[in-house]
């Protein structure tokens, strides 16, 4: 996809573009901002500016239709290394770094980006959930970044600088990405053709918090009718735990049997959560929250109720944060799920959040 489709982050384009016709372009960068607002995108599109066959790189406008453009479009171009957390861990593994015990420096990312780039331009390397790098796997890649090979290019994806172990953040340049605005997301909606009317687009745009990735999610009929079900769920948490673990459950179970599918919906049920309470949060304190959405009309008539002031709600939004993080840690799901139902009941039941 050209710079063009790509909203929300011309300036870092600009700032690249910069870089590259003074050729000043620094080797290591870490990319950070929420999930869901384009990094990856970006940094495969900036790959395939500075590998475009037809292009010079100090353009860096990628022609889109020759070879190299193509191949780094589906992830097959020899130059290019993409290094990701699988989803059965919990950390980016040694091995993809510095290869196996038998083959320790003789295969894996720090190896491939030393290798003489096959196009003769420059090896690139993207990493992706950085924020999962351990101090081990950080370990690996010091070298790599403190003597970077001849063109090479690492690109680190994450969420946070903060995030970061002090080793790779000292060492790279940080390049930050915002959410994106409404109206962008409403047309990379309608662009992607995820949706079939504007009107659609805009009711999606107006829960997606600036994230595209959420956007495409909530553009599943089959998620909107379950965040609406769960928030109903939430106004009133007062049934059994087994109750609310059924729910849940038949919710990632309709993902099938793919761990990654699985565990995306499971961190799901506490972002719908986490918004919730953030919501009821600002409601509690007296203020208007934007939109008058479906969502918006059940926590005004909690509000009404809820005895708990919104230091609860405050407390039971930080558990949810607590257990999204704790989703990406590989946490086991069925403990996770239940000593989150217990937590948040009794955070509202000691408080007497809810008066009957
Ligand atoms: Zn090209």
């Amino acid at each position: 996809m050209p710079w063009s489709e790509i909203l929300g982050h011309d300036q870092n384009v600009t700032r690249f573009r910069q870089s590259v016709t003074l050729g000043r372009l620094a080797s290591t960068f870490l990319f950070v901002g929420p999930n869901g607002v384009g990094k990856r995108t970006f940094a495969i599109e900036l790959a395939r500016a500075l590998l475009c066959d037809r292009n010079d790189d100090a353009l860096l406008e990628a022609c889109g239709h020759c070879q190299a453009c193509q191949q780094v479009a589906a992830s097959t171009h020899p130059d290019v290394i993409h290094v990701s957390r699988p989803a059965d861990k919990s950390v980016i593994p040694v091995e993809l770094l510095i290869g196996d015990r038998d083959h320790r420096m003789s295969e894996g990312l720090c190896h491939d980006i030393a290798l003489k780039p096959y196009s003769g331009r420059y090896k690139i390397a993207i990493i992706d959930d950085v924020d999962c790098l351990n101090q081990e796997g950080a370990n690996c890649l010091l070298k790599t970044l403190e003597e970077p090979p001849p063109r090479s290019l690492l690109i680190l994806v994450g969420t946070s600088e903060q995030r970061q172990l002090p080793t790779i953040r000292s060492r790279s340049q940080i390049v930050r990405f915002g959410a994106l605005s409404q109206p962008q997301v409403e047309q990379l909606l309608m662009r992607q053709q995820a949706v079939e009317s504007d009107a659609t687009a805009a009711e999606i745009a107006a829960l997606a918090n600036g994230s595209i990735a959420r956007a495409l999610l909530y553009a599943d009929p089959e998620m909107m009718t379950f965040r609406q079900e769960w928030s109903r769920e939430l106004v009133d948490f007062r049934k059994t735990p087994p109750h609310y673990a059924r729910v849940v459950g038949d919710f990632v179970d309709q993902a099938g049997k793919d761990a990654s599918l699985r565990r995306a919906r499971m961190k799901h049920v506490f972002e719908i959560s986490a918004e919730f309470y953030q919501r009821c949060m600002v409601s509690l304190c007296g203020q208007q929250a934007p939109g008058g959405d479906a969502l918006q009309q059940l926590i005004e008539q909690m509000s009404g109720r809820w005895t708990g002031g919104a230091e609860v709600a405050a407390a039971c939004l930080e558990r949810c944060l607590e257990a999204i993080e704790q989703v990406d840690a590989n946490a086991n799901q069925a403990t996770l799920l239940e000593c989150w139902i217990d937590d948040l009941q009794q955070l509202l039941l000691r408080q007497n959040a809810l008066s009957s």
